[in-house]
């Protein structure tokens, strides 16, 4: 009964956006340069149907890998929760991300992207997360790249399309589609096919469509106390998110060239009382040749990833930060169960 009352609401809602949006300019439904005001007419609807209540839950980001879901979680958060590289994959533990607004409170889900052949273990550690996210969550935003729709994507929403919460589509990467008439019969006949609530028109990068995006996921969520304070942006550890920010510069310096089974532990974190914080990671590779790859001739990668990661940590932290690398060897991790449980995949 739900699914069918959304069904309708789905088409109806897409419609009527398309409808306003004809009236206003030549590109019906898509976002203009310097368009913010014209667009208020959706956030009207939106504000008059947003009583004085809090609402609190949980919003998964699902798509496939490298549609922009960690560029859009960083946005939404407006802190680096997520790592951001231009290579596929990159995003391979559930971050939670907070945002307190006065109407409510959003717990961002980042869920690594889908893999279609789950052979290994850690690609079957990856499909785990995405559908227990979308089991946990209030509302679902499918993140796809504006015009393009794959394989992948179809299997990203048959992953959360028997679950009952409500579904938002956005279309990432706007800026770099020139000809955006295209994306309206695109976006008309996948709606025709997919049950989604609302369709939102994106560009992480350049920060656009992200207000209406939270718009649209906050007069979603239930009706609920805040789960977390205030000031909260994340329930991950900092050792954490140190760890995620060198895995950041390993998959930004070493491109390519980077096995995919590498994976970075923070072993010890100590503030010290000159208030400098002395941290050591270390870099987990699965054969001696790696090692080598990593470390770089006389040493030069390593120091490179080290200092830039070290920048960002201490951005993140806002103090100053030792950082100690090491690279060690360690067979067919990936593969492994236990060791997975011990870098901390589920
Ligand atoms: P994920 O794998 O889905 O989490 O994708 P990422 O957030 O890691 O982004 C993948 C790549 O797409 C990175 O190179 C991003 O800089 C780029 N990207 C993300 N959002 C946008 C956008 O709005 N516009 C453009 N041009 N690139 C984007």
């Amino acid at each position: 009964m739900a699914s069918a009352g959304r069904a309708s609401l789905a088409t109806g809602w897409v419609r009527m956006v398309f409808a306003f949006d004809l009236q206003q300019h030549p590109h019906p439904g898509l976002p203009l340069e310097g368009e913010g005001e014209k667009r208020g007419a959706r956030c009207d609807r939106i504000c008059m149907t947003t009583e004085s209540i809090f609402r609190c839950g949980i919003a998964a980001i699902l798509g496939r890998p490298n549609v922009g879901k960690s560029t859009l979680l960083n946005a939404l958060v407006g802190e680096r929760v997520s790592i951001v590289t231009p290579r596929p994959h990159t995003t391979r533990h559930r971050v939670l991300g907070v945002v307190t607004r006065e109407a409510g409170q959003i717990l961002y889900l980042d869920t690594p992207g889908m893999h279609s052949q789950a052979k290994r273990a850690m690609n079957r550690s990856l499909n785990r997360a995405v559908h227990t996210a979308v089991a946990e969550a209030d509302v679902a935003v499918q993140v796809i790249e504006a015009g393009r729709w794959d394989d992948e994507d179809e299997a990203v929403y048959a992953a959360m399309a028997g679950a009952p919460m409500p579904r938002l589509l956005a279309l990432n990467k706007l800026d770099r589609v020139r000809e955006k008439s295209p994306l309206l019969p695109f976006v008309e006949q996948l709606c025709s096919r997919h049950e989604f609530d609302e369709v939102f028109w994106l560009s992480a990068q350049r920060g656009e469509g992200i207000a209406e995006l939270e718009q649209g996921i906050l007069q979603r969520l239930p009706q609920r106390e805040p789960a977390f304070d205030a000031e909260t942006f994340t329930d991950r550890s900092e050792r954490f998110l140190c760890a995620e920010l060198i895995r950041e510069q390993l998959m930004r310096q070493l491109g390519e060239e980077l096995p995919y089974a590498t994976t970075v532990e923070v072993e010890s974190f100590k503030d010290r009382d000159d208030g400098l914080s002395e941290i050591a990671a270390v870099i987990w590779v699965e054969r001696e040749g790696q090692k080598k790859i990593v470390i770089g001739t006389g040493g030069e990668r390593l120091k490179k990833i080290g200092s830039a990661a070290r920048r960002n940590i201490e951005e993140l932290l806002g103090r100053r930060v030792f950082l100690r690398l090491w690279v060690k060897v360690r067979e067919g991790w990936s593969d492994d169960e236990a060791a997975l449980k011990r870098f901390g995949y589920e």
